[in-house]
């Protein structure tokens, strides 16, 4: 993993995406002494703070291209958690998978077109302004570094990856890095990860959360519909020639149209690599 802040912007710079964080609102800066009210309970300061500070959704992935499913797993957990916020981050050099198909400038234009009918979602790009790869473990060091708590922030995960957490990068110490926020994908249902990560099963729970007593970071399970739709299927049907009407939202579908992406099944081919025939495109010894 590069070191947090190492390498092309600084990581001020690099989180423009983020809201100014109020300094009343920052851990340690809060100075609320323990108190006893006439009227209710002894809170401390940690418990003050978990009530009145934001809580924000993140979604990572590399989106090749940003479909449905991906739209549904981020409402169905901002509508379960009350996350205030939500960035989808695009994925640069995603460890552990083949190269995408689309470049990261397409993909990260589609995710902008998905995101921009939803006022309080954000396409984030701090994924890839470095070149090297994207690990969730540094993306969240940088959520921190710009002073949110591990507590504000939510990791919006499908159930599917949720079950492979234990070969990610830094595990088990991601798992203290940010709230998890598992959603059930067709197929994968949320009720099976107990069994199947047993270690993990004294910190899953169901929503709602408390913020009174969720300050340490857990793992939400989310049982909620979305749709059942994948970026692999997706490609397929591009390049079969198949309608994908439905299956993302409208933008991106002419994105995907307009620049001939996914015609063809070849990782990391551009798109005007295999641009509609014409003369012109049979020019430099192409069949
Ligand atoms: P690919 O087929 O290329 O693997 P994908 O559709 O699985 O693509 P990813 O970019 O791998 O999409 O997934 C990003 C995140 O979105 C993961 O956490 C994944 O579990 C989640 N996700 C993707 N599609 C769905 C879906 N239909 N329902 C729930 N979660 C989903
Ligand atoms: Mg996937």
């Amino acid at each position: 993993m590069r070191p947090p802040g190492s390498g092309g912007a600084p990581a001020s710079a690099a989180l423009p995406l983020l809201d100014s964080v109020p300094h009343c609102q920052r851990r340690g800066a809060l100075h609320l002494p323990a108190r006893r009210s006439e009227r209710g309970p002894c809170y401390d300061s940690d418990r003050l703070l978990a009530l009145i500070t934001r809580r924000i959704g993140i979604l990572g992935g590399t989106f090749d291209p940003v479909h449905c499913g991906h739209l549904d797993v981020a409402a169905r957990a901002q509508e379960a958690l009350g996350l205030s916020r939500m960035y989808i981050i695009t994925s640069n050099i995603p460890p552990h998978r083949q190269q995408p198909f689309a470049s990261a400038y397409h993909r990260f234009a589609m995710v902008s077109f998905a995101v921009a009918s939803r006022e309080s979602w954000r396409a984030a790009d701090l994924e890839l302004r470095s070149a090297a790869p994207s690990y969730t473990s540094g993306t969240l060091s940088k959520f921190h570094e710009r002073g949110y708590a591990a507590s504000e922030l939510f990791f919006v995960i499908g159930a599917d990856a949720f079950a492979e957490i234990a070969t990610w990068y830094d595990y088990p110490a991601i798992l203290d890095a940010a709230h998890f926020a598992v959603v059930s994908r067709p197929g994968f249902p949320v009720e099976e990860l107990p069994q199947r990560l047993p270690r993990l099963m004294s910190r899953m729970v169901r929503p709602p959360l408390d913020p009174l007593s969720q300050i340490e970071p857990m793992i939400s399970l989310i049982d909620a519909p979305t749709a059942d739709v994948s970026s692999t299927a997706i490609r397929a049907r591009v390049a079969a020639g198949e309608s994908i009407a439905g299956l993302v939202p409208p933008g991106v579908q002419q994105h995907i149209e307009q620049h001939g992406l996914y015609m063809s099944m070849t990782p990391g081919r551009r798109a005007s690599d295999h641009a509609p025939a014409s003369a012109a495109g049979r020019l430099h010894g192409q069949s």
